[in-house]
């Protein structure tokens, strides 16, 4: 069995900054992740939104913040973490690998967004079928892009979209928005969107370079330079179902990344947030690490 004073279970950007800032804080610290550090960053073709990088690619984001880490003396491993429990006041973490053992956890492993699973769409991911308006809306400036969903994230985007993109056609399966109704007032005051309902995508076309059009299960051909696609979450929670409270499957926290069991923490995509980006999964992740420093001198 390995020991450690902080386990960071993820090493996306909340993993890393986690393990960053508990290492440089004099800890021991494993940071361990089931496929390699990056997490979704290394999804991120070009990345212009996190401070100080003016344009970058995830995957050189990804290095810089591994290297950062390790310079101050992270130990990262390469195993997923396949359930944890309590020992005494300590933690044992079963692993694809070696059980290890913990003062503190750092749950950051993140989440992944479900999928269509229409012809096309893996395809064009990163080539004009995206997840996040946020993250590549402003890519589609002036463009026309349709948006699949009807909750609350599918609304938001949409009206987020219009305001940059010179139209939004908004596809949802059902004839009713599952969104809340004044979303649903301000989608269907805009004249730049036009609503397709009771209809699913077919595929997403394209020239193998972008993406050129959408078309529906009804035969509808939409022109379009993207899809994006807000058909659900799924956080990395499988492994501590029954450990911490969570809220439909994501880890509830308070603002200091506390859980509901004593020295164990959550950060990033995996908690319940309003707002899932590589800066506030790296400023969960410092608060994290501040509160396990706070939890273990206290032990
Ligand atoms: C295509 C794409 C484009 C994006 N563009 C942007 C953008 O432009 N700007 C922006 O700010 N954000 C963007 N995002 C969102 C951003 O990448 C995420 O919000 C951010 O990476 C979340 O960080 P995280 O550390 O919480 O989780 P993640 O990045 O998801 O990392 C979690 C890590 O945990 C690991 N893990 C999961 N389960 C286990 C386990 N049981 N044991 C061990 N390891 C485990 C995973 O392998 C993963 O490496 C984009 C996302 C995608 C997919």
């Amino acid at each position: 069995m390995r020991e450690c004073d902080i386990l960071v279970v993820g090493c996306g950007p909340a993993g890393l900054s986690a393990a960053q800032y508990a290492s440089r804080a004099g800890y021991s610290v494993i940071a361990t992740d089931a496929l390699a550090p990056g997490g979704q960053m290394l999804y991120i073709d070009e990345i212009e939104n996190y401070p100080g990088e003016e344009k970058t690619s995830g995957y050189a984001l990804s290095e810089k913040m591994e290297k950062q880490a390790v310079s101050f003396g992270v130990d990262i491993a390469y195993s997923e973490v396949t359930s944890i429990e309590k020992d005494g006041k300590l933690f044992i973490a079963h692993t694809s690998d070696d059980d290890i053992k913990a003062k503190s956890v750092i749950w950051a492993a993140g989440a992944r967004h479900r999928e269509l699973g229409c012809n096309g769409e893996k395809e064009y991911q990163g080539k004009g079928v995206s997840y996040c308006a946020t993250c590549d809306g402003p890519f589609f400036k002036g463009r026309d892009v349709v948006v699949v969903g009807g909750g609350d994230t599918a609304l938001t985007d949409a009206l987020y979209l219009s305001k940059l993109c010179s139209s939004v056609t908004l596809v949802h399966r059902r004839t009713e928005f599952r969104a809340q109704k004044v979303l649903q007032d301000r989608v269907r005051a805009k004249d730049n969107i036009k609503l397709e309902l009771g209809k699913n995508v077919q595929s997403i076309n394209g020239n193998g370079k972008n993406v050129e059009s959408v078309t529906l299960t009804d035969g509808t051909e939409i022109k379009a330079s993207a899809a994006f696609i807000f058909v659900g979450i799924i956080p990395n929670t499988e492994a501590i179902r029954d450990f911490a409270e969570m809220e439909n499957g994501f880890i509830k926290t308070d603002s200091s990344m506390r859980t509901s069991i004593g020295g164990f923490f959550a950060a990033g995509d995996v908690r319940t947030t309003p707002f899932r980006q590589v800066v506030t999964a790296a400023s969960d992740g410092a608060i994290a690490a501040h509160s396990a420093d706070e939890w273990i001198q206290n032990l």
